[in-house]
């Protein structure tokens, strides 16, 4: 079973929070594509260092990247995209609407009379299929003509190919070694939708690792199979939401040896989806590339003196679609023991947290707010606060409790005597009383964790 939909309640949450807004929407929204407001920004960007830190910072055999997004045209010819980065689509003659071909909710065949179209319900107005490339074309320079086309890069991955002698012989790499970068992503998909789960603009984390294709290259799949999990479990996503998905033979992309999908339980009708995708790509990129570039691509080996073209076993995630997962995920309405007011849980992780510690003086005098001004000050140093004196101090906790902020200090009229104060745990709503000057550590040790 599917655990409960959340998402209509997410996207108004996010709104009005500021974590995540609708494009343009004064002009009435750009279709699916969606801007990260001041608490967004910091939760996506908390993702992202947790992901940089784990495969590039913590790890010597990896290295990081951030090409461009605009590369030369044949790049794309090379990698297959081109040809083939395409989905079957088709129109409804009626409604004007347009579907994948693979759609669960088209009945019938499309292109003949009993073809029905999901939106309209009309019979045998469903187009044949025709493929439709899901990458988006822009010129480079002034004039218009089709020698200047470029594209926008449909995936990282291609700018850590191009560049795989240039990283390999600065840093003095030996395979195995690893090539990681995080950049936006352009897809101009037919059925976007489900909030940020499938965007035309978007953001991968994605790392490509070359290894030797002599030597046991499946340990190496099975290696970052398994750590890409452990990496997904240990951004407190629920065990249970989490499984794998091996690609069949039809699923497998012209470039994938054997592939796995990580998939994490959306709830509702979306229920389990990918999030990453983790491929053994064999010498396919680098040797389509060696090929259409002209330019020797091979790794040569100084110990046993071979040149060869590594293996790729590449890791793949969206960085959008974690943010959805992490915020899906810890999405929680509960009642409150001894409280007629229910409250609205984001139980984030803590290093994910947009906002680390919120700070509020119990009242508006008695020199609290200048104690937890000059508090809130020192501790802005170290993580993101937030500084609340207005209304009552259960509205502020249900407020900081919306976004997920895990730890509410109060400075209340023991503080002005003996300069303790109390910390509120987000999620067993227990109290500590902490001396104020132990605080900033007392956060900095949970956020280690
Ligand atoms: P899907 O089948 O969902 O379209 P895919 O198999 O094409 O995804 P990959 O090309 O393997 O996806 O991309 C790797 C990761 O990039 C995905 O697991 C997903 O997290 C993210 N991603 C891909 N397309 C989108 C998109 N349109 N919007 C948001 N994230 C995306």
């Amino acid at each position: 079973m599917s655990s409960p939909d959340v998402l209509e309640k997410l996207v108004s949450l996010c709104k009005r929070r500021g974590f995540i807004f609708q494009s343009s929407e004064i002009y009435g929204g750009t279709g699916s594509v969606w801007d990260y407001g001041p608490l967004g920004v910091e939760l996506k960007k908390n993702i992202k260092d947790r992901w940089w830190n784990a495969l590039v910072r913590m790890r010597d055999d990896i290295e990081g990247l951030d090409a461009a997004i605009l590369m030369h045209p044949k790049v794309w010819e090379a990698s297959g995209h081109v040809a083939g980065f395409t989905d079957p689509l088709v129109d409804c003659r009626n409604c004007k609407k347009r579907f994948r071909a693979d759609d669960a909710k088209i009945k019938g065949t499309p292109g003949t009379p009993d073809g029905q179209c999901p939106a309209c319900g009309t019979k045998g107005t469903l187009s044949e299929p025709r493929l439709f490339n899901l990458m988006f074309k822009t010129f480079m320079g002034p004039v218009e003509d089709s020698a200047a086309v470029v594209y926008l890069r449909p995936e990282t991955a291609q700018g850590i190919y191009v560049n795989f002698l240039n990283v390999q012989g600065s840093t003095r790499q030996k395979v195995p070694f690893g090539i990681a970068q995080i950049g936006k992503a352009f897809r101009n998909e037919i059925t976007p939708g489900n909030f940020i789960f499938r965007t035309r603009e978007f953001e991968q984390m994605e790392m490509q690792f070359f290894v030797d294709p002599e030597a046991d290259h499946m340990h190496w799949f099975e290696y970052w199979k398994a750590e890409r999990m452990q990496w997904h479990r240990s951004l407190g996503l629920d065990e249970a939401r989490l499984q794998y998905h091996a690609h069949s033979k039809e699923e497998l992309a012209h470039y994938a040896r054997v592939a796995f999908d990580i998939q994490f339980d959306f709830g509702g009708t979306l229920g389990f989806q990918e999030i990453e995708g983790v491929h053994h790509r064999g010498d396919f990129d680098l040797g389509r590339h060696q090929e259409f570039s002209g330019k020797k691509l091979e790794y040569i080996d100084q110990v046993s003196n071979r040149r060869y073209l590594p293996f790729v076993i590449e890791t793949s995630v969206g960085a959008d679609r974690t943010t959805l997962a992490a915020l899906v995920n810890a999405y929680r309405e509960e009642s409150v023991p001894g409280e007629t007011e229910g409250r609205t849980v984001l139980a984030l992780h803590p290093s994910l947290a947009p906002v680390k510690a919120g700070v509020f003086p119990l009242v508006k005098k008695d020199g609290m707010p200048e104690f937890a001004t000059k508090l809130a000050g020192e501790l802005r140093a170290r993580f993101p606060v937030f500084y609340d004196e207005s209304g009552a101090i259960g509205r502020r906790y249900r407020r900081q409790d919306e976004v997920g902020t895990p730890y509410c200090i109060t400075i209340d009229g023991q503080t002005t005597q003996d300069s303790t104060v109390t910390i509120r745990d987000r999620d067993t709503l227990q109290q500590e009383r902490v001396a104020a000057d132990r605080v900033g550590e007392w956060i900095a040790q949970r956020l280690a964790t």
